[in-house]
């Protein structure tokens, strides 16, 4: 019995060694060696800019009728950034959508582009009074700027231009080629914006030596109980789908019904369908963003980090106790359409339900739609793949790639006290349309938020602090000059 004990007590010394060992080994992935970017002397021109910029209404519906609005922003544009469209050749795609060539004067360096989206959603009517400044007037106060846009994405679309205006005012001449694309329908689909872009690059060769997108930022609070300003590159993003179920029913009279109605059937199979969620994942994306900021991390976590094989399955279920972290883990189920019964007293005869799908990386449309067959179990029920805004999740793009550092290089450079991370994106971009054209896609913008200005864009008093808007040029400009040179 002494000898089972003592074997034991060795067991867990050596347990506790390999524990230790591995979390002392775990490297930082943390770029320490950054020379911080030199001040850009912003004028007041470029606040201004992008509060004209707000004024101009460009709001996305899915009929996009008036145009009158987007003509006057590409006005716009061609007044403010004299430089810009004095040095680089423009196009117009689709009337509306924007592609700038800054050509560089070294052939054999692969471009790069940087791109952002210049329409706006709506503001949802009835909510215009709970504005701190009304959402068209792009007006300041306390340090903010105001209005529809200042997030999303009018600061990006602008920043970029400010700062490409500002190089060319120092004679900077880059070596690489640069590209910049502004898309006007991102908020609505971006068919005719970023897609239309993308296929023109396409189409004429261009091969990218990396795209950057509007995606994550820098979450001033931290992420995953790192107190700690973390800013998120998203090295991928996930996929979408719809899927529509049907149960046939026979209607009739409701005071003989059957055993199940349709409805009935529908909601066994909904209810099955969400009793087999996806598998949960940590590899991939969220893999990749605990090896950035696991090292970094208080012990008891770095520990748990380091030492995965062990314990993944409390991580998993750490992941799992928000929203946000079970959706970065697995392609998530969504039922969001329920249409069946006319009359309280008549059978239905079919009943649906459209259930939308956030695909995983690594997971697939088909994937989606085999899983669903598989999870409710029912012939009867009717299985369609709603196509219309199907899209594949993205490749991940690789976090060790020379882009990457640069980007890292820059972020470091700007915002000293950031850690760097990458992560995946829950939604959508335009991004995603420019899968062919580069290995490295990354989606981040250079601003600075909190877990509770996340609601604002899209949502109501969408604001920018004016200083974080300096940095964010401040931004593009190293990024730029180091990238391009
Ligand atoms: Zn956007």
């Amino acid at each position: 019995m002494r000898i089972f004990f003592r074997l034991v007590g060795l067991l867990l010394v050596l347990l506790l060694g390999v524990l230790l060992w591995n979390t002392y080994r775990l490297p930082s992935r943390q770029l320490t060696d950054v020379a911080p970017a030199p001040e850009i002397p912003v004028s007041d021109s470029a606040v201004l800019h992008l509060s004209r910029a707000i004024q101009i209404p460009t709001i996305s519906d899915s009929a996009q009728k008036d145009t009158s609005q987007f003509e006057a922003f590409v006005q716009f544009l061609e007044n403010s950034y004299p430089r810009v469209h004095q040095h680089l050749e423009r196009e117009r795609i689709n009337r509306y959508a924007l592609l700038y060539q800054w050509k560089g004067s070294n052939p054999d360096l692969k471009p790069i582009l940087l791109m952002g989206h210049y329409d706006v959603v709506p503001v949802i009517e009835g909510t215009e009074s709970s504005w701190t400044k009304a959402p068209f007037s792009g007006a300041m106060q306390d340090g903010y700027l105001y209005g529809r846009g200042s997030l999303d994405d009018k600061s990006t679309v602008l920043g970029i231009l400010e700062s490409v205006e500002y190089l060319l005012g120092q004679d900077f001449q880059p070596e690489r080629t640069v590209y910049l694309s502004f898309g006007h329908d991102e908020e609505v689909s971006g068919l005719l914006g970023g897609k239309a872009l993308a296929q023109m690059l396409e189409k004429r060769d261009v091969k990218l030596e990396m795209v950057l997108d509007e995606g994550g930022t820098i979450k001033t609070d931290g992420v995953a109980g790192l107190n700690q300003p973390v800013a998120l590159v998203g090295i991928a993003e996930k996929g979408y789908t719809s899927v529509q179920l049907t149960a046939h029913g026979e209607g009739g009279h409701s005071s003989m019904p059957p055993a199940k109605t349709s409805i009935g059937m529908l909601a066994t199979a909904i209810d099955n369908l969400q009793k087999s969620p996806f598998a949960t994942n940590l590899g991939g994306t969220v893999g990749e963003m605990l090896r950035f900021l696991g090292p970094e991390m208080p012990f008891m976590q770095k520990l748990a980090i380091a030492n995965l094989w062990l314990f993944e399955p409390l991580l998993i279920s750490t992941f799992s106790a928000t929203n946000s972290g079970a959706a970065s883990t697995h392609t998530t189920i969504a039922p969001t359409i329920l249409k069946a019964g006319v009359k309280d007293n008549v059978l239905p005869i079919d009943a649906q339900a459209v259930i939308n799908f956030r695909i995983l990386p690594g997971d697939s449309v088909q994937g989606v739609v085999n899983h669903v067959k598989a999870a409710i179990k029912d012939t009867n029920i009717t299985v369609e793949s709603l196509s219309a805004f199907d899209s594949e999740p993205s490749a991940v793009s690789p976090p060790d790639a020379d882009a990457f550092q640069q980007l890292h290089r820059a972020i470091k450079a700007c915002y000293p006290d950031v850690l760097v991370s990458p992560y995946l994106v829950l939604g959508a971009t335009d991004a995603r349309y420019y899968r062919r054209l580069s290995e490295n896609i990354y989606r981040f913008t250079p601003y600075q938020l909190d877990e509770e200005d996340l609601k604002r864009p899209h949502g109501t008093n969408e604001r920018i602090r004016i200083a974080t808007y300096h940095k964010m040029i401040q931004f593009y400009a190293t990024l730029l000059s180091s990238m391009a040179k």
